[in-house]
């Protein structure tokens, strides 16, 4: 268990509801929830391999207290953002985001699953644009291409290559941003001190939170 991991179960024992009220982005939409099912029936992504819970479940065992199983799963790294359930939700549970703040938390405690595609993808986007406040598709494809090794990083690359030169000829994908040219915002000082901003009022929204 990861040290911030047992500090949340000691400091919630056997309040997980609280827990994730508290510690998870719209957490608190949780027990606004009233199990009518809609949300799952409209996903469209809840049928395929991987995808063990869909909303519906994920918040009736948050309220079931089944923190393990919960926190341990990879279900809410399967949304696609589709925002079906988010329209359609009767009581107006902003599901795609609840999802999306459970997942977080699970990333920030040691607990999401190592190997999960979408995981890596969010934090190999999220590093590489927050760098130079702009994305640099040369380095981000690399990462994602050669994320399982050279071998299939050549064939994935080999296999994509119409597109890449396709992309290169219209002006859309600088080759320059292999080397750190290419595009870049103007302000990366600015870009990085807004993001420091959001980081304080997040924290501080948290704090807020946990004393309410
Ligand atoms: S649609 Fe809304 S109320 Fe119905 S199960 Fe999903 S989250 Fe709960
Ligand atoms: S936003 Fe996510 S959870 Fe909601 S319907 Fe779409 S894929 Fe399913």
């Amino acid at each position: 268990m990861s040290d911030l991991n047992q500090q949340m179960a000691a400091r919630y024992q056997n309040n997980f509801l609280k827990e994730i009220e508290e510690q998870a982005e719209m957490g608190e939409w949780v027990k606004m929830c009233m199990q009518c099912g809609l949300c799952s029936g409209s996903c469209p992504t809840h049928f395929q391999a991987g995808w063990e819970h869909p909303p519906q479940e994920i918040f009736m065992m948050i309220r079931a207290g089944k923190r393990e199983e919960v926190l341990s799963s990879s279900s809410m790294w399967m949304c696609t953002s589709c925002y079906n359930c988010y329209v359609r939700c009767p009581r107006k549970v902003p599901v795609t985001h609840v999802m999306h703040g459970i997942a977080e938390y699970t990333y920030r405690i040691g607990l999401s699953p190592k190997q999960q595609p979408t995981q890596h993808l969010s934090k190999t986007f999220w590093d590489n644009c927050t760098r130079n406040g702009r994305v640099n598709e040369v380095k981000l494809t690399q990462t994602l291409y050669f994320k399982d090794g050279i071998v299939s990083g050549i064939k994935k690359a080999m296999e994509m290559q119409s597109v890449a030169i396709g992309l290169v000829k219209s002006g859309r994908l600088n080759l320059m941003e292999a080397l750190g040219g290419g595009h870049k915002c103007k302000d990366i000082k600015g870009i990085h001190a807004m993001l420091e901003k959001a980081k304080e009022l997040e924290a501080q929204h948290k704090a807020e939170k946990a004393k309410a």
